[in-house]
């Protein structure tokens, strides 16, 4: 459904009223297309002290953009905090950004590079655990359409482990992601035959849940579009719609009830060759207040959002139909993480995801080599959310820093970055695409 209020204040007369009245200003978004690739203008790369990790330099040499040490307007600022091991360190990251926040060019990026709060030293872990707070506050001032993360790399690691993280974050892929932390491991990709940029997924085959329209349709076009050989599946009942998703993406339709018992076998069979990555969207909502809800609703949201992805996931990993090197990107919803009145069930469904996540990727990584990690989507404009009466529908899309919903595609950037083959370090990850909300913060 339209943002009509996003296209109200992209007019002359619209900014004045609104600015007037004080209302949001929602800057519009600049995403990936083939023409516009990459941010345009030069990456400031800072550091505060020293840095604790290898190869920054490097990395950021091979993000697309000019890096620079100075520049008026900067389309991107990566300030290595990595070093900062005591409080007083952070009056380097004020030193380092304090001068050159203003000159952000709009829709630029902001990415702090930290290191995983230590376990043994508390001073190390509260500068460390300072920049979340940073990051998080940051990601509130920076307006127009920017945005703000904090990248933790392994103390004593490579900055190679944050490649395919850097290159997202620093693209217009990334649009509708703010106020994230990551937190990378130390695995880096085994070094195989190089990718290529531009289809990167080649020779992947990927299969999509719930993929006939909305946000799963998103996902296997974007999967499509870096080079995977795509399954799209969805319930029976939604077979037409399924064909012609298939048809426009050239994948292969499977009509398929994710719940059924044997799902998991003919996913399978499906996939003579393996699965390289597994994206699990697929999901429903059937809302109302605990002390309304009836055993069956309750039970449906849980048997397809949770269960039945617990249960192929299992499957498939056990019958090592998931190749080693594989993806599996599961979906929860900020819902998981901040709770919603009516959304007892759902609420809980997509946070057993983020419970899943958590606890399988490493042993995923560990026993098959394959990473697990989720989405966990705000509000994003779909028939889901049109659904929802208005003033509520206009709440969730103005609560958030970049005052306005996500799109489709914004979640399918973030399943694309969890399932590239350079992302072996990202595991047990939650990527929330919700431009920051207010939800859950
Ligand atoms: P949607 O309703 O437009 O699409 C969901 C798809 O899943 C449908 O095509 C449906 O037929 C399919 N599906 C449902 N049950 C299935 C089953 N048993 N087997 C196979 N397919 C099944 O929803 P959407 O907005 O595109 O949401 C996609 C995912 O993102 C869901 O998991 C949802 O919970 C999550 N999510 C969405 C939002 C949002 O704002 N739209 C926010 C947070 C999370």
């Amino acid at each position: 459904m339209a943002d009509r209020y996003l296209h109200l204040t992209g007019t002359a007369p619209g900014r004045f009223l609104t600015r007037r009245l004080g209302l949001p200003q929602p800057a519009p978004l600049r995403r990936w297309t083939l023409e516009t690739p990459r941010l345009e203008g030069p990456l400031l790369h800072l550091t505060a002290g020293a840095s604790a990790v290898t190869g920054v330099a490097e990395v950021l040499s091979r993000s697309g953009l000019p890096v620079v040490g100075d520049t008026d307007r900067p389309a991107a600022i990566v300030l290595d905090a990595t070093g900062v091991a005591k409080a007083a360190g952070l009056g380097d990251v004020h030193a380092a950004l304090h001068p050159v926040v203003r000159s952000l060019a709009p829709g630029g990026r902001i990415v702090v590079l930290g290191t995983v709060p230590s376990p043994e030293d508390h001073h190390q872990a509260a500068a460390q655990q300072a920049l979340e707070g940073f990051v998080r506050s940051l990601g509130k001032e920076t307006g127009r359409g920017s945005t703000v993360q904090l990248v933790r790399i392994p103390v004593g690691g490579a900055a190679q482990a944050a490649e395919s993280t850097l290159r997202f974050l620093l693209s217009p892929r990334s649009a509708y992601v703010s106020g994230q932390v990551i937190e990378l491991t130390t695995a880096t990709a085994t070094p195989g035959p190089a990718a290529d940029p531009a289809a990167p997924l080649t020779g992947r085959t990927a299969l999509v849940t719930g993929a006939a329209r909305g946000i799963g349709a998103a996902v296997a076009s974007v999967l499509a579009r870096d080079g995977a050989r795509v399954i799209v599946l969805d319930v029976p009942g939604a077979r037409e719609e399924l064909e012609r998703t298939a048809d426009r993406l050239g994948a292969t339709a499977l009509p398929l009830d994710i719940t059924a018992p044997d799902a998991a076998d003919r996913i399978a069979a499906a996939v003579p060759d393996g699965l390289g990555v597994l994206v699990h969207n697929a999901g429903i909502t059937r809302d109302r207040r605990l002390a309304n809800m009836p055993a069956d609703r309750w039970a449906s949201v849980i048997e397809v959002n949770l269960d039945s992805v617990l249960r192929t996931t299992d499957e498939l990993l056990k019958a090592g139909v998931i190749a080693r090197g594989g993806r599996i990107v599961a979906t929860a919803s900020i819902a998981g993480i901040a709770g919603n009145t009516g959304q007892t069930n759902y609420a809980a469904s997509k946070a057993g995801i983020i419970g899943l996540v958590r606890s399988l990727g490493p042993r995923a990584a560990a026993d098959h080599g394959v990473t697990v990690n989720a989405v966990a989507p705000g509000f994003i404009e779909t028939k889901m959310t049109a659904a929802v009466p208005l003033f509520i529908r206009e709440a969730g899309r103005r609560m958030n820093s970049l005052s306005q919903g996500g799109l489709p595609v914004d979640v399918a950037e973030a399943v694309a970055w969890f399932a590239q083959p350079d992302s072996t370090a990202v595991n047990g990850q939650v990527l929330r695409v919700c431009g920051q909300s207010l939800l859950g913060a």
